[in-house]
């Protein structure tokens, strides 16, 4: 696709917010939208290495908001798409071997219950009745939410592709934006290998390379890009399909059923990425990985590795992604920082960002919680739900 030289707004990087921004700008209106990606396909940084799990449930009142918008939205997915992105509600269990963090998601599942959320607290008894291939020796409580579950984070950029080029979108691959170009004190454009598209808004929706783009235009923002392994296996055939998302909140594990096998991780935050992409090696489950497998679910101790590889996480210092137009560069939007979470909260909360750039404000959610100016930024705790 050849570049164009003038457009009403670029968005910058075709993963799930990007591909999501863009396609709910073009829907809202915004004719001619370019979506710029550097990759020959879109989804090919996180989104597509992602576990494709769709969460509602968090301590964070506000991400449990924008967790079930998206949820909502993929009812409607397909219809309005017209691609099925697979999405399986066979639920979350979060589990604590813990006292004192099972406390705490009892306290989570009242107040996730009282804002309308269907969690069940469950003791050791209460999941081995539910879940009967898992061993629950350890298990000090837990939460299990019916209605999270997981997709093809593949259907769903594939959806929102489709979305973006029907309502006259224009997606540009292996193009990559080298520059934001300011001038006057306002966003003027985006430059490329290929020449400059002239544009008074622009998105940057770049995952981890966010960064450096937006401090070379004047604006920082604390993305911390870290990384995260994955582990898919052979098929297992006695493990139940229906099984939910199994997360040790603990000791970090995850699993969930993948094709008739498992993807697995260690849930753990290691910091910056890897040239190098995990190696399936021998088929062997790395040791720490398999002890805390067996652990929860004997049926992994048949496990054997397929195919392992890693992506990035990009966490901001309060947990929650950054989302608005830059105080320092008008014209200059963001939709950057989405940690671990950005298949479930990026599709609710860059249709709201769509609203606010295309109509003036956001309706589907409001976005004060998320703006690039707010104290939490700045103050730097530790992202306290990087699980
Ligand atoms: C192993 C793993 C498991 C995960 N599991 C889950 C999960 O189960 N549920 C969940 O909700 N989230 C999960 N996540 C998190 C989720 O994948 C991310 O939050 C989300 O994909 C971020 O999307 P994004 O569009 O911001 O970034 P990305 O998907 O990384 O997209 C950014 C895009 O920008 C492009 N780009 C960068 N710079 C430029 C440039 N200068 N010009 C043009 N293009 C550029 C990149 O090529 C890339 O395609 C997981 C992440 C990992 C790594």
């Amino acid at each position: 696709m050849e570049l164009p030289r003038t457009a009403p707004c670029v968005v910058v990087g075709g993963g799930i917010a990007g591909v999501a921004l863009a396609a709910h700008l073009a829907r809202l209106g915004m004719e001619g939208v370019v979506l710029l990606e550097r990759e020959s396909g879109l989804g090919e940084g996180a989104t597509s290495r992602s576990a494709g799990g769709i969460r509602q449930q968090f301590a964070d009142p506000d991400l449990v908001r924008a967790a079930r918008a998206t949820a909502a939205l993929l009812a409607t997915f397909a219809e309005e798409t017209g691609v099925d992105p697979e999405f399986r509600a066979h639920g979350y269990l979060l589990v604590a071997t813990e006292e004192a963090r099972a406390v705490r998601l009892r306290a989570e599942a009242a107040a996730q219950r009282a804002a309308g959320l269907e969690v069940d607290h469950l003791d050791a008894g209460g999941v081995a009745r539910r879940f009967p291939c898992l061993s629950v020796g350890d298990v000090a409580g837990a939460n299990f939410c019916p209605t999270d579950g997981y997709l093809s984070p593949h259907g769903l950029v594939e959806g929102y592709r489709a979305l973006a080029r029907r309502h006259g979108a224009v997606v540009v691959l292996s193009r990559e934006a080298v520059s934001l170009e300011v001038r006057g004190g306002r966003l003027r454009g985006v430059r490329t290998a290929a020449g400059v598209v002239e544009a008074p808004m622009a998105a940057v929706a770049a995952g981890a390379d966010a960064g450096p783009l937006l401090a070379a235009a004047g604006v920082r923002v604390p993305l911390r890009p870290t990384m995260r392994r994955l582990w898919f296996t052979r098929p297992l055939p006695g493990l139940p399909r229906d099984l939910p998302l199994v997360l040790d909140l603990d000791r970090p594990f995850y699993f969930r059923p993948e094709s008739g096998g498992a993807l697995l991780s260690l849930a753990e935050v290691e910091e910056g990425g890897s040239a190098e992409p995990p190696s399936p090696g021998d088929g062997s489950l790395p040791d720490r990985l398999a002890e805390r497998a067996l652990n929860r679910c004997p049926l992994l101790g048949d496990a054997r590795i397929l195919r392992a590889w890693w992506g990035h996480r990009t966490l901001t210092p309060d947990d929650r992604p950054v989302l608005g137009e830059s105080p320092e560069v008008p014209g200059l939007w963001l939709a950057v920082g989405f940690g671990g979470h950005g298949i479930t909260h990026g599709p609710s909360l860059c249709l709201a960002l769509a609203e606010e750039m295309a109509l003036g404000a956001p309706r589907l959610l409001p976005l004060d919680p998320y703006r690039p100016g707010r104290p939490s930024l700045a103050a730097a705790p530790p992202p306290p739900g990087v699980i």
